[in-house]
């Protein structure tokens, strides 16, 4: 086998040229050692792995920001449910899915709670606030329509 050293695609040893990149170099696979790159399936051990979910789009590139502001190699994709997801979970929703490589899922999960655990503050105080303007109007005897 010779491997692309621009973009890895693996070939017979018959061909001269990548399909993708013309005029870049086919080697071997200890050429691609020597040069330090990675071999398709070498590289697919560095597996991503899903670390959170958001519901829109918005929430996920929020996720990543905070992920990436730590230096954690992250990135988001939609995922349409699926026939099991809408029996499981009864969501036909799409979602997105936030996927780090395995060395980082222990801090981004953490981070990701964190987050999570603060988004869900402030919806919780926007509701408080709301309940209490309501109080607020009962006692000092808004007048009403009657
Ligand atoms: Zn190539």
């Amino acid at each position: 086998m010779k491997y692309c050293v621009s973009c890895g695609s693996e070939y017979q040893e018959h061909v001269k040229e990548c399909a993708d990149c013309p005029g870049s170099e086919l080697v071997d696979a200890e050429g691609m050692r020597q040069r330090g790159l990675p071999l398709p399936h070498e590289r697919d051990t560095r597996e991503f792995i899903r670390v959170g979910s958001a519901e829109d789009p918005l929430t996920a590139e929020d996720f990543v920001r905070l992920l990436e502001s730590e230096k954690i190699p992250v990135f988001s994709r939609p995922r349409r449910a699926g026939t099991v997801d809408v029996l499981t979970t009864g969501n036909p929703h799409p979602w997105w899915e936030i996927l780090v490589p395995e060395e980082h899922v222990q801090r981004a999960t953490a981070l990701l709670e964190q987050e999570q655990a603060q988004l869900e503050e402030t919806a919780g105080e926007a509701a408080q606030a709301a309940e209490e303007e309501e109080r607020e109007g009962e006692q000092t005897g808004t007048p009403t329509s009657s």
